[in-house]
């Protein structure tokens, strides 16, 4: 589903920040890229929607060159979620979910249907959120809904750049569950950037390790808690 082929990126100051990675993700796996600072998660996310262009290497969506799409089709397959989750304050709730599906052209009725339906599959009471503004919700709510207005147009690719960083351990630990469970019903690919390993051991289906650019070492997370 998603795939790194020998893929490099030297910024142009001259610092390698990803060096010859490799990796295979398959169709609804949630893989978690840990490392310390500065050892290359973030760009890796970024050369996939295209933030940032690869200085060498390939990277294949859904088996396709990412370069090969237009690049409305490559957002279309993409959902994209940060730490600062940034949601527009001028506008409601379910305006914030459907905001890629205004974009697309979707009527205001069906926006509505499928940001009541994305409430839902999270537990939040849509007659109680769908019409308030971000600021009346808490921290981890707003993180809540940045990650339904990523799953909004039915990405295929979910890419998460240490979404619950900011969050109290307690909110954290409920929004880590959470995406499990979604990830186990909705079936999405996830690549899950992080630094804590607690969290790539309570979420992923493997952990890949980074250090320098390169992937030092991938596994599940059972056998990375039986490694010395
Ligand atoms: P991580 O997400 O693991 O913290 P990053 O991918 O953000 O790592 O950064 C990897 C390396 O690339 C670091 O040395 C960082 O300073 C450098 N870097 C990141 N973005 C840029 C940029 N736009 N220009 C130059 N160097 C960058
Ligand atoms: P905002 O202005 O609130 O940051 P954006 O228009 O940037 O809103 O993003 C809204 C949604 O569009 C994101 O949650 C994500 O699902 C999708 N998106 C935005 N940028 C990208 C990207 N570069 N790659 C993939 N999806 C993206």
């Amino acid at each position: 589903m998603l795939s790194f082929q020998d893929v490099c990126k030297r910024y142009p100051d001259g610092t390698t920040a990803v060096d010859q990675l490799s990796l295979d993700i398959s169709h609804g796996e949630l893989v978690a890229l840990i490392g310390p600072s500065g050892c290359g998660k973030s760009t890796t996310l970024r050369m996939v929607n295209r933030l940032v262009e690869p200085s060498s290497g390939t990277i294949l969506v859904d088996g396709r060159d990412n370069r090969a799409y237009h690049p409305v089709e490559l957002r279309r397959r993409l959902g994209y979620v940060i730490q600062q989750v940034g949601l527009m304050p001028h506008l409601t709730i379910a305006e914030n979910i459907a905001f890629v599906l205004r974009l697309q052209g979707v009527a205001p009725k069906q926006r509505r249907r499928r940001a009541e339906e994305l409430m839902h599959l999270v537990g939040l009471d849509p007659g109680l959120y769908l019409d308030r503004y971000p600021r009346e919700l808490s921290g981890g709510q707003q993180q809540r809904i940045g990650v339904l207005r990523a799953l909004a147009h039915d990405p295929d690719i979910i890419l998460m750049d240490e979404p619950f960083g900011a969050l109290d351990p307690l909110i954290r630990e409920q929004l880590q569950d959470e995406l499990k469970r979604l990830q186990k019903t909705v079936h999405k690919t996830i690549l899950f950037v992080t630094h804590d390993m607690d969290e790539a051991l309570r979420i992923a289906d493997r952990i890949v390790l980074m250090r320098d650019g390169r992937i030092v070492q991938a596994a599940e997370p059972e056998q990375m808690l039986r490694a010395p």
